[in-house]
């Protein structure tokens, strides 16, 4: 297989990463591969079906032209501050630059243990791997920035969890792999020499119009504003907003016990270890902002005036409240088919969100729905709908349709199909898998006979409310 690599992360000073090998498995067999990826990648899709990919996506055989390292970084995590972290079940195998002139990352997580492993077996089990695949995917599918799935396979091991689980490596390409984490982890450690080599690294390769950290600060608060008011628009929860899972090129990244809504509910909660709610659907927001000025805090030691920038930066974190509410709005004036938002359709969204929290209306449906009867369907309280449908039909475009059908996804990886396909891939039947990721890949698409049914919200006993890391 012969992959383009062209690496610069490893040419940046050793403090940033440590060289290292993934750790071979015993019987690697490839259980899903991304052809489209793959050739923006440069990667001949013919090579996906050849024994070798399983080697080569396995981590037993290292492609000429690799470097595999693990990055290190620190992080917030709930709020509390580790200061060592790291690639600790993940090694990159280096970089492409993609048809689209846009660098890449190649990195496979799963891949055995690295310097930065804490204790863990630096192991992924199956059931993570399936279902990052899948919700990054359809995330990427339904126009959200993101980290792709370009393959995926079982390792013929066995994962030692709560109980014995097949093992798995994905391998996943972003934009690059660093993350907030990664500049506070320099920045704590008082290295200046690698924090404004990081700085500029970052700034060279995902915002070459930026002439400095304030600028760069300015531009990934703008990029993590637009990407959480996607996240809301979708009725989606990552879970695990630390600064070690926020993406500086502002990608959804580290997608954990992340959930899609099925009923609304703006407190809604899926991950087992987010008990105290700090990154419910509603909190996202603000979580943004936090996380937002730890990425501040760790610019400031670069600046020359450092009052001035700690004032300046504050400003900048401030700011983005009002950018989020506004890319909110853009988000939400689509889902209901207005082209041309006003503050005064503010009200008009959050009437619609009121109605279906009280009422638990399925988050999806209800949008895609909207305009037909399907949608009153979702609602209990039938007369507050039709009052707001009234004030709805009277505010939307002439092409609301036309605006809608691209707004409002019919198909989102719903829990409860997530984790029957999971449980079936367990038993090595990975039909279910390859039949919902060709679903949740087409979520605008008309609903067919093979797709309907992913379509429906989950009877109360096929819920799912809880989800887990399963690191
Ligand atoms: P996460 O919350 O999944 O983003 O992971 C937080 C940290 O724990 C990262 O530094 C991971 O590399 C590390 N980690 C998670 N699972 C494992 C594992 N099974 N083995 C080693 N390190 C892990
Ligand atoms: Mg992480």
């Amino acid at each position: 297989m012969h992959i383009p690599f062209d690496n610069s992360y490893a040419k940046l000073p050793p403090q940033m990463f440590t060289a290292q090998l993934p750790t071979p498995v015993k019987a690697p067999q490839m259980i899903a591969a991304n052809a489209d990826l793959a050739a923006l990648l440069g990667i001949d899709p013919a090579d996906l079906d050849t024994p070798e990919a399983a080697q080569v996506f396995a981590g037993n055989h290292i492609p000429d032209g690799a470097t595999p390292l693990a990055q290190v970084y620190a992080g917030h995590q709930f709020g509390n501050w580790n200061p060592q972290l790291g690639d600790g079940r993940a090694v990159m195998l280096g970089e492409v630059v993609s048809t689209d002139g846009i660098r890449r990352d190649i990195q496979l997580k799963g891949s055995g243990p690295t310097p930065y492993s804490r204790g863990g077996d630096g192991r992924a089990w199956l059931g993570p791997v399936m279902r990052e695949y899948l919700v990054s995917e359809a995330m990427h599918a339904m126009g959200v920035p993101t980290t792709r799935a370009l393959a995926a396979v079982t390792t013929g091991e066995p994962v030692l969890r709560e109980e014995v689980l097949p093992g798995a490596v994905i391998a996943r390409v972003a934009q690059s792999h660093i993350r907030v984490g990664t500049f506070q982890f320099f920045a704590s450690r008082g290295d200046l020499a690698a924090l404004q080599a990081l700085t500029d690294h970052v700034i060279a390769r995902h915002y070459p119009a930026a002439d400095g950290p304030a600028a760069l600060l300015d531009q990934v608060i703008a990029r993590y504003a637009a990407l959480i008011a996607k996240w809301m628009g979708l009725g989606f929860i990552h879970g695990v907003m630390n600064t070690d899972n926020v993406s500086v090129a502002g990608e959804t990244i580290d997608y954990g016990p992340c959930a899609f809504m099925d009923g609304f509910h703006p407190d809604s909660v899926f991950s087992a270890i987010d008990q105290l709610g700090r990154y419910a659907y509603s909190n996202q927001p603000g979580i943004g902002g936090w996380n937002m000025a730890q990425f501040a805090t760790a610019l400031i030691p670069l600046m020359p005036d450092r009052d001035a920038a700690i004032k300046d930066f504050t400003a900048a974190v401030h700011g983005m409240q009002e950018q989020y509410e506004a890319e909110w709005l853009k988000v939400f004036a689509a889902k209901l088919g207005i082209a041309d938002p006003t503050q005064d359709d503010r009200a008009l969204v959050a009437d619609l969100l009121d109605l279906m929290a009280k009422d638990g209306a399925d988050f999806t449906n209800t949008f895609a729905n909207l305009g037909h009867a399907d949608a009153r369907d979702q609602f209990l309280n039938r007369a507050d709908f039709d009052a707001w449908e009234e004030r709805w039909s009277k505010r939307k475009s002439g092409d609301a349709a036309a605006i809608m059908a691209q707004a409002n996804p019919r198909i989102v990886p719903r829990n409860h199909r997530v984790e029957e396909v999971i449980t079936a891939g367990r038993n090595g039947d990975y039909g279910p898998f390859h039949a919902l990721l060709a679903a949740v890949t087409t979520p605008f698409a008309p609903l067919t006979d093979k797709t309907a049914a992913f379509a429906r919200a989950p009877t109360k006993d096929e819920q799912v409310t809880r989800t887990f890391c399963g690191t």
